[in-house]
């Protein structure tokens, strides 16, 4: 403590900003909603990708650290996150390619994103934080707060897996079992966080959505700086396929491609599939579809907070959401296990996507692989 926070880069920190007032995100501290009026803070621009600007000297998401928004003069804590492989598999007669995020450090996609969030704590000095998660995102983050020395308090709802719970106490962060449904276990959290604890929150906080783009990045140098043609992912909050949809959109740009972003297939189960319902049928029906247990614990998000945001990308990507019956989920991961990807319940959800869609989707078709199976039991 007494240390000043480090100044943000070029003055991005005027470039985050809530979306419902305008009200600019503060020096210091870690706010997790506008205190005006309690709208979402997000990056108001495109992030700046600019090829010039890649740091091939540093490891995985570290090479675009430029779109970060954070300060370039310290060093951030680091377990490897990003660089993870481009897989290509024969799937209905066509080529299909599988990034495998299950692969990451704690064994899913969201290290990219808290990565990131426990630089922004490191770079304010915070040295204490809370955390709310169905498993993966708890894991995650536990994993980098050990590492950067923050202690991590994580609320999960009971029904979360073993395997996850014991990974969140293994990195050493306490685990706060919070009787009902991740709903439940966000609203013990939100007390707690409006008493001033810093909530690293993975649905509030913007600063995962350019930890989660540099996985659109990859994709694109490891198609030889190509586009895919469509790209299919889980969608619980929808961060993931934020920053997907923005790093692809921040490539175009940078590049003067011509051709529009790929096709975004979001993917949720029928047990809670709020965006799916609103895409399809409107605001009104998506209570309706939200109330049994799922297998895809990991994308059981009645509310998502950014859902507005997350359907405006699908439509302008000229893409989909689609929803997957609860029979048709351990067959999935079954079929992606025999293809060589071992991958959790929720991550196999795409399969089912990719068959239902495929006749639709340009090549190449990019699968995201989000979460490792070794979470489950
Ligand atoms: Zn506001």
């Amino acid at each position: 403590m007494g240390r000043r926070p480090l100044p943000p880069e070029d003055g991005r920190i005027m470039d985050i900003t809530c979306a419902n007032c305008d009200h600019i995100y503060p020096p210091d501290g870690l706010l997790y909603r506008c205190p005006t009026c309690g709208g979402l803070y997000d990056f108001r621009n495109p992030l700046p990708f600019d090829p010039a600007q890649v740091d091939r000297s540093q490891p995985g998401i570290w090479r675009y650290r430029h779109t970060f928004g954070l300060s370039m003069d310290f060093e951030p804590v680091s377990l490897g996150e990003g660089s993870t492989p481009l897989v290509w598999a024969k799937v209905l007669g066509r080529k299909v390619a599988f990034k495998c995020e299950f692969l990451n450090p704690s064994g899913s996609f969201k290290d990219r994103g808290s990565v990131v969030i426990s630089a922004w704590l490191q770079s304010r000095c915070i040295r204490e934080a809370i955390e709310d998660s169905s498993g993966n995102a708890g894991a995650s983050f536990s994993a980098y707060a050990t590492r950067a020395g923050i202690k991590a308090r994580i609320f999960v709802p009971e029904s979360a897996s073993g395997p996850k719970r014991r990974q969140i106490e293994a990195y050493g962060a306490e685990l706060k079992p919070i009787p009902g449904s991740r709903a439940e276990a966000a609203e013990a959290v939100r007390m707690e966080a409006d008493e001033g604890i810093a909530y690293a929150s993975h649905a509030y906080l913007p600063f995962n959505i350019p930890g989660y783009a540099t996985a659109a990045y990859e994709i694109f140098e490891q198609l030889d700086d190509k586009m895919p043609g469509a790209i299919i992912l889980p969608v619980g909050q929808g961060g993931l396929l934020l920053g997907l949809a923005r790093g692809f959109s921040a490539l175009r740009i940078a590049t003067n491609i011509k051709k529009n972003i790929p096709k975004i297939v979001g993917v949720q189960a029928s047990a809670c599939a709020p965006l799916w319902a609103m895409y399809k049928v409107g605001d009104a029906e998506a209570g309706l579809l939200t109330k049994t247990p799922t297998l895809a614990e990991g994308v059981r998000v009645r509310t998502p907070l950014r859902g507005e945001k997350v359907l405006r990308e699908v439509a302008v990507s000229h893409g989909y959401m689609c929803v997957v019956e609860e029979h048709e989920i351990l067959p999935g991961r079954e079929a992606l296990s025999r293809l060589g990807f071992y991958v959790e319940p929720t991550s196999a959800i795409v399969w089912s996507a990719l068959v239902q869609t495929i006749h639709q989707l340009p090549d190449p078709i990019v699968v995201i692989l989000t979460g490792s199976g070794y979470k489950y039991e």
